[in-house]
């Protein structure tokens, strides 16, 4: 299977786009003017329902749509792109919009920690336990959502580019660090990444494999947006790939491939079920993660089933994520009260191993905050949200259920006054 992307220029080629009117592909290129836009030739063959395109989740999750803008910011971009300006000018307005979009949200610069006085970029350090890796290789993605939080980096002329070429100044790091039992590879998307670009990689932390470390986790779509990356009959590059995971778990390192699945019809075909199998056959465990996006998979009914068919095919849902807010989150937003209550159904519906699952949980600048509840209290006989910081930057925090207002349409944490009751 040969991969084929389609992006603002060249999407059009796509046979599909026949059931789209002529103002909805002149919208998209509007917008993708904005919001990174790629898609490929799995998803729209494999993923997306095109008769009903418009309600269509995996059409949403890739496809730029007018709704994504503010009425004044889409009117500001149409009128650059039919006047014809200057390369300069336009650019001018797609940067301020970019910056009225919070590119950088929970200080995500903040955490990048030092060796020898220098600074390690490509690497972030938040939790005592966990270091994230940037490898420059890896900062792209088979395709891109269009919620995703980590959109300035695809897009080339903003200044967020975590990347490091050099792995060994990592291990020199948790070397001396010694509760860093995890290296969590991200990006973008690690598998983008040629098995033979990774294996560079992967065979410097086995060779020097510092004894406090104890798994590597690959954060990716892969399954989602090119399974074939795990398919042999299709490319030898996917056997180097399979290999290189054997070898990971046969060294006594943990893999775990923590995998984002947005929607049940991600792991509807054979394609993607094969690739699990595979990857399972290597001795990896495969968690799932994935925000909560209006239009695309805001229902109890959505996750219960999502969650159900993760659990048939071997799979170990991790977390229920509360979207960012960045890009264009107005139109992706749920509010907490209706997450919570919406996965409180959703759990109660699946039960049994499900249950591995956090959530809700919101990354904030301070840590992971999950929502544990709406509770009443009797003396006031108001509604509270609780809270627990399920990480957080001080250790000492985590884990202690803690009181906030409740207030019905606040869609972050910092939104809530934390009270004493
Ligand atoms: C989410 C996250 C991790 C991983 O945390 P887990 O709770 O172990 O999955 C690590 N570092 C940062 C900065 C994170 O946001
Ligand atoms: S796969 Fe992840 S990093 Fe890539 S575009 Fe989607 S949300 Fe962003």
């Amino acid at each position: 299977m040969r991969f084929i992307t389609y992006n603002a220029t060249n999407f059009r080629k796509i046979e599909y786009l026949r059931y789209l009117p002529e103002s909805v592909k002149k919208e998209i290129e509007i917008v993708a003017k904005v919001i990174p836009f790629k898609t490929n030739n799995y998803v729209v063959d494999y993923l997306i329902d095109w008769e009903n395109y418009e309600t269509d989740p995996i059409y949403i999750l890739n496809f730029p749509n007018r709704h994504m803008l503010s009425p004044i910011q889409y009117a500001r971009v149409e009128e650059a792109v039919n006047k014809k300006w200057s390369k300069v000018e336009l650019y001018k307005v797609i940067n301020a919009i970019r910056m009225e979009l919070n590119p950088h949200p929970a200080q995500q610069m903040t955490n990048v920690p030092k060796l020898n006085g220098e600074t390690l970029n490509g690497v972030q350090h938040k939790y005592r336990d966990i270091v994230l890796f940037f490898p420059t290789q890896g900062q792209s993605c088979h395709a891109h959502c269009t919620f995703c939080f980590r959109w300035p980096q695809f897009t080339k002329e903003l200044d967020l580019q975590f990347s490091m070429r050099e792995i060994d100044k990592v291990i020199d790091y948790i070397e001396i660090n010694k509760d860093v039992n995890e290296i969590l590879f991200t990006g973008g998307d690690p598998m983008i990444m040629s098995p033979e670009t990774l294996t560079t990689y992967i065979d410097r932390i086995i060779e020097r494999k510092p004894a406090h470390l104890q798994t590597i986790r690959f954060g990716t779509k892969s399954l989602s947006y090119w399974p074939f990356t795990f398919l042999p009959e299709f490319s030898k590059e996917a056997e180097d790939m399979l290999s290189l995971f054997r070898k990971i778990t046969s060294n006594g390192l943990h893999l775990s491939f923590m995998a984002h699945f947005n929607h049940p019809v991600e792991l509807d075909n054979h394609v993607v079920q094969e690739a699990i199998l595979n990857i399972r056959h290597t001795g990896a465990e495969i968690r799932t993660q994935a925000p909560v996006l209006n239009h695309i998979n805001n229902s109890s009914e959505i996750w219960a089933e999502m969650w159900k068919k993760q659990v048939n095919l071997g799979l170990i849902p991790y977390y229920m994520f509360i979207e960012r807010e960045t890009g264009p989150f107005e139109y992706f937003k749920v509010p907490l009260a209706d997450i919570y209550r919406m996965y409180n159904k959703a759990i109660k519906l699946t039960g049994s191993l499900a249950k591995t699952v956090t959530a809700p949980v919101m990354s904030a600048s301070k840590g992971k905050v999950q929502i544990m509840g709406i509770v009443e209290n009797p003396l006031d006989g108001k509604d509270y949200f609780m809270l627990q910081y399920i990480r957080h930057r001080d250790f000492n925090q985590t884990y202690k259920p803690f009181f906030m207002s409740f207030n019905p349409s606040a869609t972050w944490v910092d939104q809530l006054e934390e009270v004493s009751i």
